[in-house]
């Protein structure tokens, strides 16, 4: 088939909900998105026409996919770095790169390199196989309890993160025996968690969404706030300025997440993540340009969108599957409850407690705003009996 208008073709190593929400946005501009998913059944594979069935951490599976692609990008972290070079040396662009990449790879590399950058952080240090229970005591004796034990790589949505208020040597020596590489972090007694979304070009561009409040459940995103609600002007704009910093330093090509923990002391980075973030879903109806086709612009080097919030208020609310796996009868009460809230399901079969979808109401009255989102995500999870489960 060839495109009349010589539109470029994306690439997206993954098939996750982050490539199928990416999709709309390809829609939109014309651009073809092209993604790499385990299996035809994947979120994005659902809805991508050109949806290549591989291993994206096999090397021949990427380099096919990355044949006649103008860029490859991705929605999650785990390709390989050396992976990502080989497709870079056969003259396929990979945004981000493999440099910027491994500080959202291994939160190790990322600590490291943020203090070494000035970047206020929790006091880390690494806990070598070999002497793990000593470098954690050491740790300990300077920090005290409670300690955030950290795979440094491979987590997500709190697997990988274990908070200790006392030695727990049959944890370590277990996550040692699977070769789980482990860092130890002060415990943040945060306020609450932000996220500042940032997005940087090749060129250099950069663009900053308003900072966000994220609420999180058992390592879960249940929540996010737009604007974050009684943060000062001066604390949003130092947090979009660390983000875009950050990406700058960093190289980042793309998206650019700083999950950040406000404390009584000012702002620390948690986490990054150089691709659409959970934080940013609000953004597709809340903000002048999605998250999603910012992403595309900046790694196609295109000048980025605007980020102009289109309500007062902003709240997204995640779907998490519930005991009764079909939904959809749900919709009928959830969309004649409230025709102005937004329904995204992600096309993955339901699992309790599992991300199966998001819900977006926008307003001018937070409280209102936030009680309709939470009322569509609570029905969609629970149905009638929700009121029982709150
Ligand atoms: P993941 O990679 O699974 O998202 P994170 O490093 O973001 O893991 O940690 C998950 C959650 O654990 C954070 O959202 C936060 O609530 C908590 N957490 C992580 N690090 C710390 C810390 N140093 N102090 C206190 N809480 C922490």
């Amino acid at each position: 088939m060839t495109d009349a208008a010589q539109m470029p073709v994306v690439g997206m190593a993954g098939g996750g909900q982050l490539a199928r929400m990416t999709q709309q946005a390809a829609i939109a501009l014309g651009v073809s998105l092209r993604v790499l998913a385990k299996d035809p059944a994947d979120s994005a594979a659902r809805v991508v026409a050109d949806a290549r069935i591989g291993d994206d951490a096999a090397l021949a599976d990427l380099m096919d996919f990355a044949k006649g692609c103008a860029v490859v990008t991705f929605d999650h972290e785990h390709v390989p770095g050396a992976h990502i070079q080989a497709v870079v040396d056969s003259g396929v662009p990979c945004r981000p790169g493999p440099e910027a990449l491994r500080h959202a790879q291994d939160k190790l590399v990322m600590r490291e390199k943020l203090a070494a950058l000035g970047a206020p952080c929790p006091a880390f240090a690494h806990l070598p196989a070999e002497n793990a229970a000593a470098a954690l005591e050491a740790f300990v004796a300077e920090h005290g309890w409670p300690v955030v034990l950290k795979a440094t790589r491979g987590g997500y949505d709190g697997k990988g993160v274990w908070v200790l208020k006392a030695m727990d040597t049959a944890l370590v020596e277990r996550l040692l025996a699977e070769g789980v590489d482990l860092m130890a972090e002060a415990f943040v007694p945060f306020r609450r968690e932000l996220a500042a979304l940032v997005a940087r070009s090749p060129h250099g561009q950069g663009a900053a969404y308003p900072i966000v409040e994220t609420v999180q459940e058992d390592g879960i995103c249940v929540e996010t706030i737009t604007p974050a609600p009684g943060l000062s002007g001066d604390r949003a704009a130092e947090a979009q300025h660390l983000a875009l910093d950050i990406a700058d330093k960093l190289g980042v090509t793309g998206l650019l997440a700083v999950e950040l923990f406000e404390t009584d002391e000012g702002l620390l980075v948690n986490e990054l993540a150089m691709r659409p973030h959970n934080s940013g879903h609000w953004t597709i109806e809340g903000a002048r340009t999605s998250q999603f086709e910012q992403h595309l612009r900046a790694v196609l080097d295109l000048p980025l969108g605007s980020t102009e919030p289109t309500a007062p208020y902003t709240v997204m609310a995640n779907v998490l599957g519930g005991d009764d796996p079909a939904l959809y009868p749900r919709y009928l009460h959830v969309m004649a409850h409230d025709p102005a809230v937004k329904v995204h399901f992600y096309g993955k079969d339901v699992r309790p407690g599992r991300k199966i979808g998001h819900v977006t109401a926008l307003g001018d009255t937070l409280a209102e705003v936030r009680e309709r989102a939470r009322h569509a995500a609570d029905y969609l999870r629970w149905g009638p009996e929700m009121k029982d489960k709150r």
